[in-house]
């Protein structure tokens, strides 16, 4: 059984796919990441998605623990999560979700 959970504020990011709520927009921390398909967001909190497989991945600010994140509804990929960071200048992205701009839309 899938639990859908649901942001009450107006101003929140869905998955593009199947509009199921993903992170209110007061969450975002940055909107100068890049993801896999272009700009991408940094996110407080993101809610309705599960976790893929841990991996070790090189990014332009080094090297970082992470796991891609997919929506709980539609099992699309919708971006990841910082698991940890090696590097003391990026330890604030730690436990922080990345959401890939044309993977998600705007209520
Ligand atoms: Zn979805």
């Amino acid at each position: 059984m899938k639990i859908i959970e649901y942001i009450e504020e107006d101003d929140r990011y869905k998955c593009l796919s199947c509009k199921v709520h993903l992170a209110a927009t007061n969450c975002v921390v940055s909107k100068e990441f890049k993801g896999s398909t272009g700009t991408a967001y940094l996110i407080e909190d993101v809610i309705n998605t599960f976790d893929g497989s841990t991996e070790e991945r090189e990014l332009m600010s080094g090297l970082h623990v992470v796991c891609d994140i997919f929506c709980v509804n539609c099992c699309n990929y919708v971006g990841w999560r910082y698991l940890k960071a090696y590097n003391e200048d990026q330890k604030y992205k730690e436990g922080k979700f990345i959401l890939e701009r044309a993977l998600i839309c705007k209520a």
